[in-house]
């Protein structure tokens, strides 16, 4: 079985709306599929090594993957595939070792909770120095870019929702040939495209709003790059942090929905943010599409959209939180975010987590339910209070 897709310079450009629907099929052929099989094998039939099209390993290579690492490659921009990972933490790993030994990387200090864990063990480890930073304080930034090797971006930052100035921030990297690698997850390519703004490296968690179901731990990396893109390629065939075949179907039959998806989480996320914030037991909301909200101009000039995470706190501190949670009926109590459900979970309730991160402050990750359902079963919560 031998399924090459169309080649994407025999077609039209298309948008990316159209891209994650149509992109990553087999060509139109009678009697082709219009899904790539999965691929369960370990190893494939092979002879000599001469062919650089031989697969040879599953580790190093597999049918299941290209289709997925093809659509992300080119919803990022790039001029190569993307590279999946086991998790999003995997491709993160993978990412963080394209800092030098001993080199210092600059990063938010309200970056995700994982990433902020790794880089203090690396640190520990005297790896690499972390230098922490409000991303949304551009001068700040560009301060610590003194010096450093390697500026780590999340926009908008987990859970904090703070908006860094992206383009600026990566013209003065690209001046200082310092390595830039921005994680996406929040935004997604459909919103913002880190490479077209001059980012090195983009890193996912496909787990999120690519895969869309809360069905799958996966990741990528992506880059435009051959020599970074070698570099990552082996390491995750040496480190064997490889997505399985099922998950990278299943991504990839997520992200065909993903641009319906985003928009109606995304209409939902305003309505409830603007309602969030006039209600009398909510102390402060953070959400990008709020006019209010320090990041709004910013984020309107740079994203297509504001996503569809709302940061909110409430009374009682972290009490007054785990009750709010506590009386949810339709809202999910969890952990994770960038599924088609509503989540909701008080962040600070995990030891990683910055102290910065206020202990009532609510993480609510906005689903494609009713808006209406949504509000009912968050002001119920909110009068618990
Ligand atoms: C969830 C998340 C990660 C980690 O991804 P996993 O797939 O859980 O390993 C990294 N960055 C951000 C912004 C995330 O939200």
């Amino acid at each position: 079985m031998n399924f090459s897709s169309t080649p994407s310079a025999s077609r039209p450009a298309w948008d990316p709306k159209t891209l994650i629907v149509a992109g990553g099929r087999p060509a139109h052929a009678v009697d082709a599929p219009v899904n790539y099989p999965v691929t369960f094998t370990s190893t494939y039939h092979s002879q000599g090594l001469a062919a650089a099209d031989e697969r040879v390993y599953a580790r190093f290579s597999n049918p299941s993957w290209d289709p997925f690492e093809e659509v992300l490659g080119q919803l990022e921009a790039a001029a190569r595939p993307a590279l999946v990972f086991s998790s999003g933490m995997a491709a993160i790993a993978a990412a963080l070792n394209l800092v030098p030994a001993g080199g210092v990387l600059v990063m938010p200090k309200h970056s995700y909770n994982g990433s902020l864990a790794l880089t203090s063990e690396l640190e520990a480890a005297g790896r690499l120095i972390v230098r922490p930073v409000d991303i949304a304080d551009t001068d700040e930034v560009i301060a610590a870019l003194e010096g450093a090797h390697v500026l780590w971006v999340e926009s908008p930052t987990n859970p904090m929702l703070e908006v860094a100035d992206l383009p600026v921030l990566l013209a003065e990297t690209k001046a200082r040939e310092i390595l830039s690698i921005v994680d996406n997850t929040f935004a997604t390519p459909l919103l913002q495209q880190p490479l077209t703004q001059g980012a090195d490296v983009v890193v996912h968690s496909v787990t999120k709003y690519l895969s869309g179901h809360s069905d799958v731990i996966m990741g990528a990396v992506v880059t435009s790059d051959e020599k970074l893109h070698n570099t990552v390629h082996g390491y995750r065939t040496l480190h064997g942090s490889i997505a399985s075949p099922m998950d990278t179907f299943l991504a990839l039959r997520g992200v065909r929905t993903m641009a319906v998806r985003l928009d109606r989480s995304q209409s939902n996320s305003q309505i409830l943010a603007e309602r969030l914030s006039e209600h009398p037991n909510v102390q402060a909301v953070r959400y990008p599409g709020l006019k209010q909200d320090p990041g709004h101009q910013r984020a309107a000039k740079l994203m297509s959209g504001f996503g569809a995470v709302i940061a909110f706190q409430v009374g009682g501190s972290a009490d007054g939180a785990d009750k709010v949670i506590g009386a949810f009926k339709l809202i999910t109590g969890a952990t994770s975010l960038g599924g088609v459900e509503t989540l909701a979970e008080r962040r600070a309730r995990h030891a990683s987590e910055p102290v910065s991160v206020p202990e009532n402050l609510i993480r609510l990750s906005v689903g494609i339910e009713d808006v209406e359902d949504l509000w009912a079963d968050l002001s119920q919560a909110l009068e618990q209070l």
